[in-house]
């Protein structure tokens, strides 16, 4: 197998083969999370605060608020957009079970609607005919990074009076129309999970376009108290009403510091991922059996995958499986789960799309050469 022993960020990935994922750590984030741990404060704090104000300043993000993890910005978003018992969110199945627990965490129900086969997003019109008196938000789900069709989308929430909230795990760095992810929709939510784009060891964040949606968001994230207006009293607790039901959700400094060492650099990584899938796309254009995914000019995933359809999957995979690569569906439709309904509605695109999809490495672990002998072993066929 072709691999490139002096190239950077490999250390610390297994020697046996290409894996579909790696996680990105700075050369400098050991020194940096250390000073943290040796200042003794620990929790949320200064270094909280810059990562956000970075997250802003490179990747465009509105009101961005740190929290513990992609799942708890999703369930924060969904409480802050008021989001209950009873109520009725939908949802592609084409994810990972974090966006259809995140609902049931706020005694809503998950709706699942199909997908388009292209690009395995939520299919703007499959959406209308599901909304009921109980709908009250739509969640789509960028797959793979590839920005979904959030005009339509947001025609439909507009038209219905329904809100939307971005499960935008995959698309940090993505852009829709000329307008970063996270700087679109009325909730959009990323995580910072180890094998995400940009980690903090786990992590996410909630963004509000409304200022004071976003200030509840803060509150919310740490048990509903404002920290700013709680004065400390001279018998030592701080002095406040909890009014609204908060959580145990905030990032800490040491997390923080982590995701701002990493934070130097995105732009390069980014490039990097994008130039490759450059590479997939146009070296793999007229392989036999493989159909790719639909990119359109008015936006650009994050890449956070790379997935195509094939012809005989388990074969593909198993023939670049003897040739040292890991290949992976990732995730199929979560609908069949019994914590979901067990329902199995009428899904067309999803049950064509959980048959046919695939995903080859994309990651900052790669070398040149990795990706020649990926391209090689695909188009020798299988
Ligand atoms: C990673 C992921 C999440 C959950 O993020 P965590 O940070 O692991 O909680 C949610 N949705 C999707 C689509 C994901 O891939």
């Amino acid at each position: 197998m072709a691999t490139d022993s002096s190239a950077p960020h490999s250390a610390g990935r297994p020697s046996a083969g290409i894996p579909l994922f790696s996680t990105y750590v700075h050369p400098r984030a050991a020194e940096q999370v250390a000073a943290v741990l040796a200042t003794t404060m620990l929790s949320e704090g200064r270094l909280v605060k810059q990562f956000e104000q970075q997250l802003t300043a490179e990747c465009g993000l509105r009101h961005p608020a740190a929290v513990n993890s992609g799942t708890s910005a999703l369930h924060l978003a969904l409480e802050v957009a008021g989001v209950g018992p009873g109520d009725e969110v939908i949802l592609p199945a084409q994810t990972f079970v974090a966006s259809g627990t995140s609902i049931l965490q706020t005694g809503a129900v998950p709706i699942f609607a199909d997908i388009c086969y292209s690009d395995g997003n939520l299919d703007p019109a499959d959406i209308e005919h599901r909304i009921t008196r109980r709908t009250k938000a739509i969640m789509p789900v960028h797959w793979g990074g590839y920005p979904c069709d959030l005009a339509e989308i947001g025609a439909v929430a507009a038209r219905h009076g329904l809100v939307v909230v971005e499960d935008a795990a995959h698309a940090l760095g993505a852009t829709y129309r000329g307008q970063p992810i996270g700087a679109i929709s009325d909730y959009t939510c990323f995580s910072f999970q180890a094998i995400k784009h940009l980690t903090t060891g786990d992590g996410g964040a909630v963004c509000a376009l409304d200022p004071a949606k976003a200030e509840e968001v803060l509150h919310r994230r740490w048990f509903g108290i404002d920290r700013a207006h709680s004065p400390m009293s001279e018998l030592g607790e701080r002095e406040y009403d909890l009014r609204q039901l908060g959580y145990k959700y905030h990032l800490s400094d040491y997390a923080a510091a982590l995701g701002l060492a990493n934070m130097a650099g995105l732009h390069e990584r980014m490039q990097r991922r994008r130039a490759i899938a450059r590479r997939y796309r146009a070296e793999l254009r007229d392989v036999p059996g493989l159909t790719h995914f639909e990119y359109r000019a008015d936006r650009e995933s994050a890449y956070w995958l790379f997935g195509f359809h094939v012809e005989r999957r388990l074969d593909f995979i198993r023939s670049l499986k003897a040739a040292g690569i890991t290949a992976s569906v990732v995730h199929v439709g979560i609908d069949h789960n019994t914590l979901f309904g067990g329902r199995r509605p009428a899904l067309s695109n999803q049950r064509r799309f959980d048959d046919t999809q695939v995903h080859i490495p994309l990651h900052d672990a790669l070398t040149d050469g990795d990706v020649d002998h990926i391209i090689a072993v695909i188009k020798q066929g299988w």
